[in-house]
């Protein structure tokens, strides 16, 4: 199962472990234990391990909380929450779908290092309030030590958190902000996500000055979170260039004419013989044209239910699908609805009618792969493009039905507008 584990639910959100995250729980277990013995709080060496282990488990509520207050605030706004799994560099709440506008966005972002320090400020009181008490006997040191650790953690949590940089909360706070002041949200997403591989090349480059300066192998850990951040952030910027040529480039720009001419007067006999027998192109697309107008698609299989003896009487007239009837884009779609119009049709291509209802051109998942290589300078070979085209599906890692379908929730509004003009 990937590597996570079901450890039960909250709210009715199913709650994941992934297993790098026990990794942590050994490292914090080891370094809470060490820290408790160092300081003398205990007598017992396993007193120290298992104060150790329990610390370690109220990182992972600390955690657990933070998305937890991202995930309720999405719940108000109407946002499924899918799953929330914590790793090895803390927890993800998986939300269904983006806020519809940047206040909203805002607030989720917001809410999970909100109830972190608001957890850390309640700690400290609590810790404070135990120390004045005087307890001075074992549980009651510990108790304080540990109070006032996860207290800590908290602020760590939540400060850490709110750093301006995609993937990190601070980063789609930012994201919100500056959507709501250019009122453009992948602008946002673009100004967020530099900030954020900034920050991660910042952190790397921490990283590697403490080790060099020190020797102390703690900066590895601050070059792993530098190039986790870094490379998070370059996701988002790849996917959002991805979403804006879905959205700019359109149907037009990317047709091919890859198909037929065909004359309707012709038999299905004259029809075969002259073209089908003939192909090379297994899945040439052929129009029937007459009058010099357009008359429709001719769809091979439609020919196999026409008695073979009738083949040298029937015409195309007879077989032709009416281009008002058949799967279709205007030029000036946009790439995201060829996509999602492709997936909805099951079909191989889609024909591409120009506003005096001719053909324009054809589309299929080839010929998108190949204007979005092109577009964003991906090496996907020519061999590969053939094969997309061949067998009618994209590759697994460019999964454009996805991206398209959270396309359109982000901007149905957008994509409306552009198809009445
Ligand atoms: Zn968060």
């Amino acid at each position: 199962m990937d590597g996570k584990w079901q450890i039960g639910s909250l709210l009715s959100i199913p709650l994941y472990i992934d297993s790098s995250w026990f990794f942590i729980l050994g490292l914090v277990t080891l370094v809470n234990s060490q820290e408790i013995t160092q300081l003398n709080l205990v007598e017992h060496l396993w007193l120290a391990w298992i104060a150790g282990l329990i610390l370690a488990l109220f990182l992972f509520i600390s955690v657990l909380l933070h998305e937890l207050g991202h995930s309720l605030v999405a719940l108000t706004q109407g946002i499924n929450v899918n799953s929330i799994t914590l790793f090895l560099f803390g927890g993800v709440a998986a939300m269904e779908k983006e806020s519809d506008n940047p206040t909203e966005a805002f607030w989720v972002a917001s809410a999970g290092p909100l109830v972190s320090l608001g957890l850390s400020i309640l700690l400290f009181t609590v810790s404070y309030s135990l120390r004045s008490s005087n307890n001075s006997d074992t549980i009651g040191r510990l108790l304080v030590y540990m109070t006032e650790d996860t207290a800590r953690i908290n602020l760590v949590l939540g400060i850490f958190n709110l750093i301006p940089g995609l993937p990190l909360d601070g980063g789609q706070v930012l994201k919100a902000i500056v959507w709501k002041i250019k009122g453009d949200r992948f602008t946002g997403v673009r100004w967020a996500a530099a900030s954020g591989q900034l920050i991660g090349w910042l952190g790397i480059s921490f990283g590697l000055l403490i080790i060099l300066l020190t020797g102390s192998l703690s900066g590895l850990w601050i070059v792993f979170i530098g190039w986790f951040v870094r490379r998070n952030a370059e996701n988002y910027k790849n996917i959002t260039e991805l979403q804006e040529s879905l959205l700019s480039i359109t149907a037009s720009e990317i047709m091919e004419r890859e198909f037929r001419v065909v004359n309707t007067h012709l038999n299905l006999l004259q029809f075969a013989q002259n073209y089908l027998l003939s192909e090379l192109h297994d899945h040439m697309v052929y129009f029937a044209a007459s009058e010099g107008r357009y008359r429709g698609l001719i769809v091979v299989e439609d020919l196999q239910n026409i008695e073979r003896s009738q083949w040298d009487t029937v015409t195309l007239w007879d077989v032709v699908r009416p281009l008002n009837t058949i799967p279709s884009v205007g030029e000036k779609t946009p790439l995201v609805t060829v996509i999602e119009k492709l997936e909805a049709i099951h079909e191989r291509s889609l024909s591409v009618l120009s506003p005096a209802g001719a053909v324009a051109g054809i589309i299929d998942r080839g010929d998108i792969v190949k204007a979005i290589a092109t577009h964003h300078q991906l090496p996907i070979p020519e061999t590969e493009i053939k094969r997309i085209k061949d067998e009618g599906t994209y590759p697994s890692y460019l999964q454009l039905p996805a991206i398209a379908k959270t396309l359109e929730d982000l901007t149905k509004a957008k994509i409306e507008n552009k198809q009445q003009l």
